[in-house]
């Protein structure tokens, strides 16, 4: 993720116009039409946002429960003749207000769905992680790049002001030369969930939540890990960790000789965070993952402390993303987090889950 002052200083200037602003008259501008694949958690976020969004709009729908589907559909003006099913989900490609889907299901799904997609000519936003396999993860960017479909992964983060503020900090060199990242992030998961189904889930909370600090190390950075080692384990035998990890913990080293080191868990709240030690100083972002409540600090030798609460609401980091998209397919641009930003990420958790197999 690279940015500069003017792209960051327009990304909050343009998130707080949204938020702050809503009754703001603009010309009438072209919207996108979106599709919601899976009206699950995630999509109930997603949903506002392209209602607040100036750029997109919802056109379809994709639902295995008819009735959910039509009471979502009336609530956002979509007509029942746009709600699909995962059996009639190809015939989109007869619907040419449908632009782009948003592929927000199980991770196991994200790979048929993302082809079938682009074999019937839409774009594709896609929910992280990207698949559950590398082979999967190359076979959605062929499938986009062959039908000449742009794809992008939902990396939230990428368009959300305080992880932006955070990168321009390390960027402009204020904290000095980095030696060292820590990330968490983690949380104590229910029984009876996908996310503990090794197929659909691909793996335990490395690929739902661990991801978050994986990303975030190379954005911080801008550098790819050269080395990582990694172990992973399970502490509670009460049934749900019979297919996927409960723990990992693993370690990085970039080239320029940064280390890193995080941890998830699905078996403990652990609040999403980094911190990045810096020889000219240290900066932490608190709650850095989740929609709302993001809090940096930072303490520069030399310099007045910085406290930086982000005051913005969900669903703020889903109208950056989904306008993002949007401005993508409108003036022919290829996304700031596109397929291969996820394939990057799958070919690690990949190396980690091999490391965690070595030194388990
Ligand atoms: P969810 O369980 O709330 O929703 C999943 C949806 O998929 C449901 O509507 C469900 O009916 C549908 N579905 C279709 N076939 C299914 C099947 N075989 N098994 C289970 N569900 C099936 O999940 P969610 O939390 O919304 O997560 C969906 C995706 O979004 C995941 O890939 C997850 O990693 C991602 N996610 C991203 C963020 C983010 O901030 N970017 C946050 C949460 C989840």
């Amino acid at each position: 993720m690279n940015i500069t002052r003017r792209e960051f200083t327009w990304l909050v200037g343009a998130g707080i116009a949204s938020q702050s602003l809503p009754g703001f008259a603009r010309p009438e501008e072209r919207r996108v039409g979106y599709c919601i694949v899976g009206l699950g958690r995630i999509a109930s976020h997603f949903m506002p946002a392209i209602v607040a969004s100036h750029k997109a709009r919802i056109t379809g729908l994709v639902s295995g429960h008819r009735d959910k589907a039509e009471r979502i559909a009336s609530q956002y003006g979509v007509p029942n003749t746009a709600i699909y099913n995962y059996q009639n989900y190809d015939e989109i490609a007869h619907n040419p207000d449908i632009e782009a889907m948003y592929i927000a299901l199980p991770n196991g799904m994200h790979a048929e769905y993302t082809i079938r997609a682009a074999k019937a000519g839409k774009h594709v936003l896609s929910e992280k992680p990207m698949a559950t396999t590398v082979n999967d993860a190359q076979a959605m960017i062929d499938a986009c790049r062959k039908a000449n479909k742009k794809l992008m992964i939902a990396y939230r983060c990428h368009y959300e002001p305080t992880n932006l503020r955070a990168v321009q900090l390390i960027r402009e060199g204020s904290l000095g030369k980095i030696q060292a990242i820590e990330s968490a992030f983690g949380f104590n998961i229910g029984p009876g969930e996908w996310r503990l189904d090794k197929k659909l889930a691909g793996g335990g909370p490395l690929m739902d939540v661990g991801i978050y600090s994986l990303n975030a190390c190379r954005y911080l950075t801008g550098e790819e890990p050269a080395f990582l080692s990694a172990t992973c384990s399970v502490i509670d035998k009460d049934g749900r960790f019979k297919d996927v990890e409960e723990n990992v913990s693993w370690a990085m080293k970039f080239p320029s000789g940064v280390v890193a080191s995080c941890n998830t868990t699905y078996g403990a709240q652990m609040e999403g965070f980094y911190r990045v030690h810096g020889s000219k100083g240290v900066l932490q972002v608190d709650d850095a993952f989740v929609y709302e409540g993001l809090h940096l600090t930072a303490k520069i030798d030399g310099r007045p402390a910085i406290d930086e609460p982000n005051t913005e609401r969900d669903p703020a980091h889903f109208i950056r993303e989904a306008d993002h998209f949007a401005a993508c397919i409108l003036e022919n641009n290829e996304p700031k987090s596109p397929g291969e930003e996820g394939l990057k990420d799958m070919k690690l958790m990949m190396e980690i889950y091999e490391s965690c197999k070595k030194n388990a």
